[in-house]
């Protein structure tokens, strides 16, 4: 059985994210989607709603579970037996971040091994930062969202109750 790891901050979880996951559980036995508790960059959703908004994103998928996790990625991977970490690529600025992080991870455990899969078209230009910008300014979220990660984000800056 191959597990892969999906590891991410997914604040919040967009299309884009659940797309990519999506279609790794269809190459793998089993993924493990897992929220980063403490990444480098300010959060708007604490890590339990985190979790809680991309456990109902992904629910249809059955060989899908989601975790948190704030040890380092490969060594969550390890502890969880998955051969394979899973990213997504969209823009050019996504490849070099992802070749520098693998090439890291390759060094830390040469036994584990990322695979990247490109975005689809369609959420070529979603990102959880685009994202939150637009819900600040009230814009339809619902093409590049699940419905109730919009609704969040519209409760988070107050445009709804
Ligand atoms: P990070 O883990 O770097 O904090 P995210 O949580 O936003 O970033 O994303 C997790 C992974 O999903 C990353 O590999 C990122 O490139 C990928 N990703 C984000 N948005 C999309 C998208 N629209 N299409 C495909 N992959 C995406």
């Amino acid at each position: 059985m191959t597990s892969a790891l999906y590891p991410g901050s997914f604040d919040p979880v967009t299309k884009g994210h659940v797309d990519i996951a999506q279609r790794a559980a269809g190459l793998f036995d089993k993924i493990t989607i897992a929220v980063y508790d403490a990444p480098p960059k300010q959060l708007l959703f604490t890590t339990e709603q985190r979790v809680d908004m991309m456990k109902k994103a992904v629910a249809h998928i059955k060989n899908a579970e989601v975790i948190s996790y704030s040890t380092l990625t490969i060594e969550l991977a390890r502890k969880i037996g998955a051969k394979v970490m899973i990213r997504g690529l969209r823009m050019g600025s996504d490849f070099d971040y992802e070749f520098e992080m693998s090439l890291m991870n390759r060094k830390l455990d040469p036994e584990i091994d990322t695979v990247c899969l490109m975005t689809s078209q369609e959420y070529e230009f979603v990102s959880s930062s685009l994202i939150k910008e637009a819900a600040k300014l009230g814009g339809a979220l619902n093409e590049f969202v699940p419905e109730h990660v919009a609704y969040a984000l519209r409760v988070k800056y107050g445009l709804d109750k």
